[in-house]
């Protein structure tokens, strides 16, 4: 409120996993905002060190916080619950995964062939259920019309242009660093950590936090992760996954 300390998050929130998710996400960009404003940083670069930067921070605690070793040092689930991991990679692939073909292909072509190539305004529906069949293999169940606007229902189509370019590389980017806080200073499987009272995580994130913008965002990947902006640990997390669905659709045919 105040670029100092005073932050405030105004949410609607419900009791539920999924505004528990929510909440850790907006703490996330929270603490963000609380880490670039120093005196080191000037006003006009305290920002992320991209704007994917800032989601990878809210989507990273919010994915740390619904793993169950967390969960049960919170005592929010008994250390007895039953957990599924194909279960629980399969929910979190509908999250993480899925999410990409759309938000980096259907919200973002159809976005540059809006503002940048001057898509005609008949062609404004028909652009967006190519774009969903290409990317998301999805056909409306009744014809979509141009008397229908349905890119515009995504409230970010109107009021927040690109930011789902920024949520899709952030959630490569978050698996990075989730990857390096797990297997580096935790010495957990990425799958079941437990971030909570660790003071080395809580440095590693402060250090990548702290300049804001004043810092290249590659420089910073590459200093605190040693890789270069990749999806290998994103593929690598959802690896066992991959082999269950692999077996399970074994001699299926894909057709559209
Ligand atoms: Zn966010």
């Amino acid at each position: 409120m105040d670029l100092e300390n005073d932050v405030r998050s105004l949410m609607s929130v419900e009791p539920n996993t999924e505004w528990y998710e929510t909440t850790h996400h907006e703490l996330g960009h929270i603490y963000y905002y609380m880490s670039y404003t120093n005196p080191e940083v000037p006003v006009l670069l305290r920002s992320g060190a991209n704007r994917a930067y800032h989601e990878a921070m809210g989507s990273l605690m919010g994915l740390a916080a619904t793993q169950k070793p967390f969960l049960v040092g919170l005592d929010l689930v008994p250390a007895s619950a039953k957990t599924d991991q194909t279960q629980t990679l399969l929910k979190e692939a509908l999250n993480y995964v899925t999410f990409l073909p759309f938000a980096s292909g259907v919200m973002s072509e159809w976005e540059n062939s809006f503002y940048a190539e001057n898509l005609p305004p008949d062609q404004l529906n028909a652009k967006w259920w190519e774009l969903v069949k290409k990317y998301q293999g999805i056909t409306p169940p009744t014809a979509r019309g141009e008397n229908f606007l349905d890119p515009a229902t995504k409230t970010h189509i109107n009021d927040d242009p690109a930011q789902y370019y920024d949520y899709a590389l952030s959630y490569v980017i978050l698996f990075q660093l989730h990857d390096h806080i797990a297997k580096k200073i935790l010495k957990q499987d990425p799958h079941v950590t437990n971030y909570y009272g660790s003071k080395e995580v809580g440095a590693f994130l402060a250090d990548i936090m702290r300049p804001g913008a004043s810092k290249d965002w590659r420089t910073v990947l590459k200093e605190k992760t040693g890789e270069d902006l990749s999806a290998r640990a994103m593929v690598d997390y959802f690896q066992p996954l991959m082999a269950y669905l692999k077996e399970q659709n074994k001699g299926r045919k894909y057709t559209m």
